[in-house]
């Protein structure tokens, strides 16, 4: 074997899977086919929860310095610093229940740099100009042909992830299925010098399309000329042509600086895993940009995998936790595909649209409404069923955790924390304010999980809870009455083995 996992692709997910996967004592090779890091601005952010996810492993710092040059340029070429559905401008952050928790405008070369850092950091480089071209498994491992420029490479390991985008070859030569719905546009970005004698018109909707612009900057969201092949570089000629159609205007690309093409095809694996192959990000979903939901998707089908492969690599995961994450991720993307074909629907030209999207734009201005398409496009509502958690569960079991404060116990001079802080390390954190039944149940574990007693958990309703490596609240007890420790053994059972079998296996 060359390595315990393959991980193909060293965009966002696989950048971010291979950490992982070192974090949690896996040895992964990230192959990548450009020999270079892209450097195309696709992204110009991620959501909260992605946020917080890249917080618990200590990239707090290199998110806020890229803040403000994000929101200068969210306002210059959106004109607002709102969320937008379906460019509706509207979802105000100060309106969602709990603003704070607020996605970080980052732009993806940057993000892209700031995930190799820190996974070489953890000791993962990525090998580039390896082009995956064939993908073979058995019994007991996967072989990955790539081509490189010293010829052909053979490379075997246990799993191999397929992180390599919606055009995935590993999705394709493994023969996942992929199914959704066709293009209803394709959209047009480009950095480019446009001349214009007639001026063109406002940014916005127009009879055939939406155009914007903003100084050296110019797109379209075409409904006519809709192609699905967006792998040709988009010419001066197709820029005009499009611009034409959807400004009505005539118009002169005098050079195109850099510029990308993509559609609102919407499509899903129907599992994320077939036998030692797993893919993660868009190489398991692509949908429309709108909304910027992607990275999003793609960071958190890495954080919530990454864990999960390695106990099962080390023997230590208790029985069907791989299964665990098409169980948990696909709903997730599903619901995403499903907003972003609405979001498609509502940017299709006319007057019957024109008169639904006044409707929908006079429903957000009622708050409980913006928090509804906040809730939507940040994901903060998801919560995973967790199989073990009973009806009485506490109502955030199965939710991603904000980052807490924890008020340290006066007693034991420990200076105050953060939930964030605790999970740097990767593992899972039990955190309680001195319940002994909690202590108890928990004694098991006691070489698996982080334990912190604090004085307070700074959040409504919340006096302890089992956190697992990826975020999400596998257990919690609120503050009236007496902590449910039958519930967090239950959890405890579910997630992890216990340190003496831990031990055992490492023996
Ligand atoms: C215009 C635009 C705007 C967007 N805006 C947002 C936004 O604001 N917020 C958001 O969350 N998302 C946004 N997205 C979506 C986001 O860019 C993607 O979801 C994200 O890039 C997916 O990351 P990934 O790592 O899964 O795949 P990719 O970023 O596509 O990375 C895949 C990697 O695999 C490599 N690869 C491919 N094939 C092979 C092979 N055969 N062998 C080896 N390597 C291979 C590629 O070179 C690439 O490096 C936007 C997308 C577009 C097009």
């Amino acid at each position: 074997m060359d390595a315990d996992v393959i991980v193909v692709g060293a965009g966002p997910a696989g950048l971010m899977l291979a950490a992982e996967l070192r974090l949690h004592g896996v040895r992964p090779l990230l192959v990548e086919q450009l020999a270079e890091p892209s450097a195309e601005p696709r992204a110009r952010g991620i959501g909260p929860l992605a946020a917080e996810a890249l917080r618990r492993r200590g990239l707090d710092e290199p998110l806020r310095a890229h803040q403000p040059r994000g929101l200068s340029d969210r306002r210059r070429d959106h004109g607002s610093e709102k969320g937008h559905f379906a460019w509706i401008h509207k979802i105000d952050q100060q309106l969602q229940e709990e603003p704070d928790r607020a996605g970080a405008l980052i732009w993806q070369p940057d993000l892209e740099r700031v995930l190799a850092d820190h996974a070489e950091a953890l000791g993962v480089r990525a090998h580039r100009e390896h082009v995956v071209t064939g993908v073979e498994q058995s019994a007991d491992r996967v072989t990955v042909t790539c081509r490189t420029p010293a010829g052909e490479r053979r490379l075997a390991s246990a799993y191999v992830i397929g992180c390599d985008g919606g055009r995935s070859a590993v999705r394709k030569l493994t023969g996942f299925a992929f199914p959704g719905t066709e293009p209803l546009m394709v959209a047009r970005r480009a950095r480019a010098d446009v001349v214009c004698p007639a001026g063109l018109p406002p940014t916005g909707r127009t009879p055939t399309g939406t155009l914007f612009h903003a100084p050296g900057m110019v797109g379209t969201f075409d409904f006519e000329d809709v192609r699905t092949d967006t792998r040709a570089p988009v010419t001066a000629q197709e820029l005009e042509a499009s611009l034409r159609r959807v400004a009505g205007a005539e118009v002169e690309v005098t050079a195109v600086h850099q510029a990308m093409r993509f559609t609102d095809q919407a499509r899903l694996v129907p599992s994320y895993r077939s036998g030692r192959v797993l893919l993660a990000g868009d190489s398991a979903h692509v949908h429309s940009p709108n909304g910027g939901q992607g990275l999003t998707l793609g960071l958190l089908d890495a954080a919530n995998l990454g864990w999960k492969l390695a106990a099962t690599l080390r023997g230590t995961a208790p029985e069907g936790l791989l299964d665990t994450y098409t169980a948990e991720r696909r709903p997730v993307a599903e619901a995403t595909l499903h907003n972003t074909r609405a979001q498609s629907a509502l940017m299709r030209p006319g007057p019957h649209t024109d008169a639904l999207r006044d409707i929908v734009s006079d429903l957000m201005d009622i708050p409980e409404v913006n928090r509804y398409f906040g809730r939507l496009l940040s994901g903060l509502d998801t919560r995973y069923a967790l199989p073990h958690a009973g009806p009485d569960a506490h109502r955030l079991t199965g939710a991603h955790c904000p980052d807490l404060n924890l008020r340290p116990a006066a007693s034991d001079g420990t200076a105050a924390t953060t939930l964030a802080r605790l999970a740097e390390q990767g593992g899972p954190v039990l955190v309680h304010t001195g319940q002994p039944q909690v202590e108890r149940a928990a004694r098991p574990w006691h070489g698996v999980l982080r334990t912190a007693r604090v004085a307070a958990i700074e959040y409504d309703d919340l006096s302890a809870l089992l956190v697992r490596p990826d975020g999400v609240i596998a257990w919690a007890a609120g503050t009236d009455g007496p902590a449910d420790a039958d519930g967090l053994e239950r959890a405890l059972r579910a997630w992890f083995v216990p340190s003496d079998r831990q031990e055992a296996v490492a023996r």
